[in-house]
């Protein structure tokens, strides 16, 4: 879906490797999904984390949303988030249920008011899901999809649902190298990893950071942003248990499973460093916001018998999440110095990147779904197998957006 001639300079392909030894720093989602798609690709991988275990940070939530991200235009976010969603089920599919606790129970995302509705019918009959993955119901017909009294008309996504993202961790990622990365250098063997006492963890040919805001670590310069969310793990009220599918909008609530509904979730500026603990207040805001969604299907819920998990979303500044090789920042600045001063004519030399160094991060608040076409983007980069998206989608996902950004904007 793209050659490497199509591209512009700045956003040019690197050179496609054959496979050999990928270390893949962070078992979270981004990480899982990267060690599966290079294994398929035929490379040894090494999946590092600090932990020593999968799903320990963002990607800990014992339930996770899968269901599509949808607006009504066509734009490059949309366009990614219906391919990702795509792509997602496609991997989702591919695995048994019971290992990633998969809830095939569907979702309605309610519309925010009357005027809302007639965009949720547009994006049902124009966007770009088609008919067998979204309905617009109205306010009686979501109630009996929903299994208890819907007030306002909804979209329904028939194959959404939820799944257990460390279970999903676990089952794409595989065995993992306890190691807390803190340098990285090139060596006649390969990129040798340390940690903060210098020690070697891993010699690669190919390194993937897939750590979330860490990812800072290969690429400084990547404009990654932390913002806490918390969920609440709430046992069920006489009228919840009726609930049949995830209701979505300002809030959303998980049909009961393992006696536990998942509702959520807050979303906080946070020091991206500081611990996380559960908050009575943030049970709180989110059980105020499932009110405006679902009116009082959790008004009498034993307050007492709340639990829930905190942890840190790796946000981007454009909301979409990055997938691609890291450019070398100083050789991009010094070589499209002309496209600060407006000269997009110029002819200019490829893209030079930093050698066998990629990131996947930046998966925000969608990184169960958007992850595994994340990875399958990343695993081209590096192979050079055929792109699984358009070439406008490719560049807009790719790292050097920002620095080229920046350019732009500092323009004399
Ligand atoms: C409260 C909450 C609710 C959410 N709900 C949903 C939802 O319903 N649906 C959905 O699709 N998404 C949801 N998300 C978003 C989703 O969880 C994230 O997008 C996703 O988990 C990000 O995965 P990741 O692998 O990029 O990051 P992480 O899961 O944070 O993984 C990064 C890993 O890197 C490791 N690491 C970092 N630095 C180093 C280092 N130097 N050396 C070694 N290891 C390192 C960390 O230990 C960690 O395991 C939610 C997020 C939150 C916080």
């Amino acid at each position: 879906m793209g050659t490497a001639a199509e591209f512009e300079p700045w956003f040019a392909p690197a050179t496609p490797r054959t496979p050999g030894r990928a270390a893949v720093v962070g078992a979270g989602i981004a990480g899982a999904c990267v060690s599966q798609a290079l294994r398929r690709h035929g490379w040894e991988v090494t999946l590092i984390d600090r932990h020593g275990a999968a799903a320990m940070e963002a990607s800990g939530n014992p339930v996770g949303v899968i269901m599509p991200r949808v607006t009504a235009d066509d734009g490059i976010e949309s366009r990614v988030h219906a391919a990702a969603w795509d792509f997602a089920l496609r991997t989702f599919d591919a695995l048994d249920d019971a290992a990633i606790a998969r809830q095939r129970c569907g979702a309605l995302l309610l519309a925010a008011d009357a005027a809302d509705e007639a965009r949720c019918a547009r994006i049902a009959s124009d966007g770009l899901l088609p008919a067998t993955q979204v309905a617009f119901l109205d306010a009686s017909a979501a109630s009996d999809v929903a299994g208890c009294k819907i007030t306002r008309a909804a979209l329904y996504f028939p194959q959404a649902g939820t799944l257990s993202p460390p279970h999903l961790c676990r089952a794409l990622g595989g065995d993992i190298l306890r190691a807390d990365v803190r340098s990285l250098s090139h060596t006649v063997d390969g990129i040798v990893l340390r940690d903060a006492d210098g020690a070697a963890c891993a010699t690669a040919d190919v390194v993937v950071f897939a750590n979330a805001l860490s990812a800072t670590l290969a690429a400084p310069w990547l404009p990654l942003t932390a913002r806490r969310g918390q969920i609440t793990l709430a046992p069920p009220t006489p009228s919840s248990t009726a609930l049949k599918c995830v209701l979505a909008g300002e809030a959303y609530v998980t049909p009961l499973r393992d006696n536990r509904h998942c509702l959520g979730a807050t979303f906080d500026w946070t020091d991206a460093h500081a611990p996380q603990p559960v908050r009575d207040e943030d049970h709180a805001r989110n059980l105020a916001s499932l009110a405006t969604l679902c009116g009082d299907l959790f008004a009498d819920v034993d307050r007492d018998a709340l639990a829930g998990r905190a942890a840190v979303r790796c946000m981007t500044p454009d909301h979409l999440f990055v997938s691609g090789p890291v450019p070398d920042r100083d050789t991009f600045n010094t070589d499209y110095a002309g496209v600060r001063h407006g000269q997009h004519w110029r002819s200019y030399p490829p893209a030079r990147y930093v050698p066998g160094v990629y990131v996947l991060t930046g998966l925000g608040a969608r990184g169960v779904v958007t992850a595994p076409l994340g990875a399958e983007l990343l695993a081209s980069h590096i192979t050079g197998a055929a792109w699984p998206l358009a070439r406008e989608l490719v560049t807009a996902l790719h790292p050097a957006r920002f620095l080229l950004r920046d350019l732009k904007r500092v323009r004399n």
